[in-house]
């Protein structure tokens, strides 16, 4: 089985993965987490690329490539050899946020990123997609709290009218594949949230 996190800053998807990975482990099932920009040694170069200063040396088209380019080598290098292998894949973002970022923000035209993911994807579609939906103040005050005093990456210090149109974004795109996608309220604590994935989960890939 292959699931994905999605949603914006702060809205917790690296603690309800952790958490979500802890019990799909305690029922005895081979679990492989990674994430997005990166998740393969060669990924995580080009996601350091992106998230430094040097990605705004690139042109939107030129940097949807490189996010392409790392998804490639991540789906490639690790998880389809993982699902090949029976183990399930829970993976912190993946191609929606491409179509978030780039695509609804980034004025990246929709035909590049449809071929793009043709090229990087084929038809390896997630079996779940959790989204995890927070008022995107809440999700800002969030993502500053963990990062403490360093400073935000080149997404995080976008202004808040980019990170609303990224909530609506993701609210579309969920509502647009309802038989794929879960919208989640994350706005409480985080055993609550986990109560809530684990619950789509269960309804829709345990037998
Ligand atoms: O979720 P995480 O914080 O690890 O993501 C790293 C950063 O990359 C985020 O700030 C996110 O906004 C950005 N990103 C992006 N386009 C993608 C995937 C991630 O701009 N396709």
């Amino acid at each position: 089985r292959f699931i994905t996190f999605e949603g914006g800053e702060g809205t917790g998807k690296s603690t309800q993965i952790k958490k979500l990975a802890e019990r799909l482990m305690a029922a005895k099932l081979r679990i492989r987490v990674t994430r997005e920009p990166g998740g393969s040694p060669g990924a995580e170069i080009m996601r350091h690329l992106v998230l430094s200063g040097m990605g705004r040396l690139l042109g939107p088209e030129a940097e949807t490539l490189l996010f392409a380019a790392a998804r490639d080598d991540h789906v490639r290098t690790v998880i389809l050899p993982a699902l090949n292998q029976g183990t399930w894949v829970l993976c912190d973002r993946f191609a929606d946020s491409t179509r978030a970022y780039q695509g609804s923000l980034g004025q990246v035209p929709e035909a590049l990123i449809n071929a793009m993911q043709r090229v990087t994807i084929g038809d390896l579609k997630p079996d779940l997609t959790i989204i995890l939906d927070l008022p995107v103040e809440i999700g800002l005050q969030r993502a500053a709290a963990r990062r403490g005093s360093a400073t935000p990456d080149r997404f995080e210090g976008e202004k808040l009218g980019f990170h609303q149109g990224l909530r609506e974004a993701y609210r579309k795109i969920a509502a647009d594949d309802p038989a794929r996608c879960v919208l989640i309220d994350a706005n409480s604590v985080p055993d609550t949230v986990a109560g809530r994935v684990w619950t789509a989960l269960r309804d829709r890939l345990l037998p």
